[in-house]
C-alpha cells in the first residue's frame, strides 16, 4: 500500500530533525542565545556590552527562525523525491537551509539599509539651516571631526514639535525641528545634537531602520518582540552617556529631555523609534523611561563635576 502524503512528510521531518547535523545547527544557535542572555542579564549597568550582546542575540535569533523555516520548506518540498531518501539527502538539506538563511538575512539587510533611510528622508521635508541656526552646521562639523564620524548633513524641518533624529543611508543626516530649536537654549540643543551624532557613531541610525524592517518580516519572533526594543533602549542610554561626556554638560541634555518630553505627545507614527524621545511602554518600548535617562545623566553630571 502506498503511503499518504502526510505520512511521507512526517517521515521526512522525523529523518531531518533526528539527523545529527540539523541538531548541531539547532543546538549551536540555542547555546549561543542562552550564553548571550546569561551574560546580558549578569551585566545590568554595562550599556556598551549589553548593546553588542543584544545586537548579537537579534542576529542569531533571526538566523535561527530563518533556518527553521527553510528546513521545514525543504522537507515539505523534497519529502517525496528520491534524492532525499539517499544517505546525503538530509545533510544536503541542512546545508541548503543554512545557505538559504544566510542569503535571506543578506537580502533583508541590503533592502533595509539601502531603501529604509531614503524612504524616511523622503517623508520629511527639510531645509538647510538659515540665519541664527547656522552655528549648528559648524558645531556638527566640529564634533564629527573630534569623534571621527564621517561627514554629517544637518537639516532643519519646520515642525512645532520638538524633534531630533539621526538617519543613515548613503549619507548621514541629523534632522532637528524648528520647535526643538525654539524651546531649547544653546547648551541643551548641543546636547541633543551630540546625542544624535553618537547614534551615527555607534551605527544605531542604520540599525534602527534595519531592525524595523526585520521585525516586520519576522513578526512572529518572540526574540525580536522582546530583544529588539531592548537593544534600542540600551542604545538610548549609551548615546545619552556619550553625549554628556563629549559636551561635558550632561545636565543640559537632561533638561532638554525634560522639555522635549513635556511638549511631545509622541512623534508622527511613521517616525516612531527614530526621534529622541518617544512613547514609553515597558519592555516593548523602544524608549527607556525619561525619568531614568534624566537620573542617569544627573549622576554623570555629579561625577564629571566633582571637585577634588
Ligand atoms: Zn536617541
Amino acid at each position: 500500500m502506498a503511503k499518504g502524503p502526510l505520512e511521507v512528510i512526517g517521515e521526512a521531518l522525523e529523518e531531518y530533525w533526528t539527523n545529527p547535523l540539523s541538531l548541531v545547527v539547532l543546538f549551536a544557535c540555542l547555546a549561543v542565545i542562552g550564553t548571550l542572555v546569561y551574560v546580558f542579564l549578569s551585566n545590568a549597568r554595562n550599556a556598551k556590552l549589553r548593546v553588542s550582546l543584544l545586537t548579537g542575540l537579534y542576529s542569531v535569533s533571526t538566523f535561527l527562525w530563518l533556518f527553521i523555516a527553510a528546513s521545514l520548506t525543504l522537507c515539505l518540498s523534497f519529502a517525496s523525491t528520491v534524492a532525499y531518501k539517499r544517505a546525503w539527502g538530509v545533510p544536503a538539506a541542512v546545508g541548503c537551509a543554512v545557505l538559504v538563511s544566510f542569503a535571506l538575512s543578506g537580502v533583508v539587510s541590503v533592502v533595509a539599509w539601502r531603501r529604509g533611510a531614503d524612504r524616511v528622508l523622503r517623508d520629511i521635508p527639510t531645509r538647510a539651516p538659515e540665519g541664527e541656526e547656522r552655528w549648528l552646521t559648524d558645531y556638527v562639523a566640529l564634533v564629527s571631526e573630534f569623534e571621527g564620524i564621517p561627514p554629517v548633513d544637518l537639516r532643519v524641518t519646520e515642525d512645532e514639535k520638538p524633534l531630533a533624529m539621526a538617519v543613515s543611508g548613503r549619507r548621514h543626516v541629523v534632522i532637528v525641528s524648528t520647535g526643538l530649536l525654539a524651546h531649547l537654549d544653546r547648551d541643551e540643543a548641543e546636547g541633543v545634537v551630540t546625542h544624535e551624532l553618537m547614534h551615527i557613531k555607534n551605527h544605531d541610525s542604520r540599525f534602527k531602520v534595519f531592525s524595523t524592517v526585520a521585525s516586520r518580516f519576522l513578526f512572529f519572533d518572540p526574540f525580536s518582540k522582546f530583544f529588539d526594543p531592548a537593544v534600542h533602549r540600551e542604545r538610548e542610554y549609551l548615546a545619552d552617556e556619550m553625549s554628556g561626556r563629549t559636551t561635558g554638560k550632561p545636565g543640559s541634555l537632561a533638561s532638554a529631555l525634560l522639555k522635549i518630553h513635556e511638549r511631545a505627545n509622541g512623534g508622527p507614527s511613521s517616525l516612531a523609534g527614530l526621534s529622541i524621545v518617544g512613547r514609553e511602554g515597558g519592555i516593548f518600548s523602544r524608549f527607556p523611561p525619561v525619568k531614568e535617562r534624566i537620573s542617569r545623566l544627573i549622576v554623570l553630571s555629579e561625577l564629571l563635576h566633582r571637585s577634588p
